[in-house]
């Protein structure tokens, strides 16, 4: 015989790879629980690049005591029960494997509670063990993640420099804090703070906190419905425009996405009047009913099949053009206050 079974511990290691790949995964994977759990404030502490902490701290429903060992296991999840629930994904998480992913490739620090009586539960689990104990605590989570990938020396090796690591988490941060504009978001790095985002005001205020100043007066207010279809946010004239795509964001149903045919509809709709080799600038939330979309094709989430996509790109392309011609013709690029 030469199959043998690979005990549970390698098993976990080997599946956690597939979500837990550097630290902004981490980030990304944990801020998300946190939007789950309806936080209005986010706040992310990283030391060394993530490779001494990695922290996202939130002020939301909080977990159950009942129920803190089920988060770190596998396929544990409070947000869907079976696979038709993903027709009616309100959710940004479903998987339920970032948790056990996180435990089985760092030391995970638990700390949370579901009440406002000050009471909560704490746990720390290295190699998936631990105890939980009663603590004091205000409703929301704290996880802290140490000493990541201290089992997995092959990953712990592909490590880059903590600037770069760092880079990495500011950009994912940036992501999210503009995929929901209603929450917070503040990010430590070695005890100083690189980013905050106010969460009030909308969009606007979490690009000013992001961008400064620059996007002001070059920006059009998108508002758009044409049903099933709303897109909302905002978007470059066509006389402000960039080299790369670095500055178009593309959001479904406020999960940020990166599939770049979407980004390349957008552009057709702007109808040449972009230069060559350039590219527009754009924040776009596209609202579609959940039954619409299938999220479930890769761990990380950011790709997407839509049902019915010729159709969705037209409906795409031609509000966009609408929004742009209304804007050009108007000639009033939205003023931020
Ligand atoms: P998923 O997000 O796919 O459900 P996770 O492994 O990320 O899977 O989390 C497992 C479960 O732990 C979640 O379904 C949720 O019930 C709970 N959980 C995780 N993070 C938080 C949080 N910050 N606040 C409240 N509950 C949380
Ligand atoms: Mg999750």
């Amino acid at each position: 015989m030469k199959i043998a079974f690979l005990d549970s511990q390698t098993a976990a290691k080997i599946a956690a790879g597939e979500v837990i790949t550097d630290p902004a995964a981490v980030v990304k994977e944990l801020v998300e629980n946190s939007i789950d759990a309806s936080s209005e404030n986010i706040r992310i502490e990283i030391e060394n690049g993530g490779k001494a902490l990695i922290r996202v701290v939130d002020d939301g429903e909080g977990i159950n005591e009942a129920d803190v060992f089920n988060a770190f296991k596998r396929h544990g999840t409070s947000k869907i029960k079976k696979i038709d629930d993903l027709d009616n994904l309100h959710t940004l998480g479903f998987r339920g494997e970032a948790l056990a992913s996180m435990a089985a490739v760092s030391k995970v620090t638990l700390r949370t509670s579901d009440s406002d009586d000050g009471l909560g539960t704490g746990l720390r689990l290295i190699e998936g063990k631990g105890e939980k104990q009663a603590i004091s605590c205000k409703r929301g989570t704290s996880i802290s993640i140490e000493e990541i990938f201290f089992n997995t020396p092959a990953r712990l090796k592909h490590m880059k420099k903590p600037g770069d690591e760092n880079k990495k988490i500011i950009q994912i941060v940036q992501v999210l804090s503009m995929s929901h504009p209603e929450v917070s978001f503040s990010l430590l790095m070695d005890n100083s703070e690189v980013l905050r985002t106010p969460g009030k005001g909308g969009l606007e205020n979490t690009l000013k906190s992001l961008f400064g100043e620059r996007f002001d007066s070059e920006l059009f207010k998108a508002d758009y419905q044409n049903s099933p279809m709303e897109i909302e946010g905002f978007l470059g004239s066509p006389y402000y425009t960039k080299k790369t795509r670095d500055y178009q964001f593309v959001f479904i149903n406020n999960r940020y996405v990166r599939e770049i045919k979407i980004n390349k509809a957008i552009e057709d709709a702007y109808d040449n009047t972009v230069m060559i080799n350039q590219h527009p600038v754009f924040i776009l939330n596209i609202k579609l009913p959940p039954d619409m979309l299938d999220v479930n094709i890769h761990p990380a989430k950011t790709k997407i099949k839509i049902l019915n996509e010729s159709l969705v790109m037209l409906l795409l392309k031609s509000g966009i053009r609408k929004i742009i011609r209304q804007n050009l013709v108007e000639k009033k690029p939205h003023q931020f206050s």
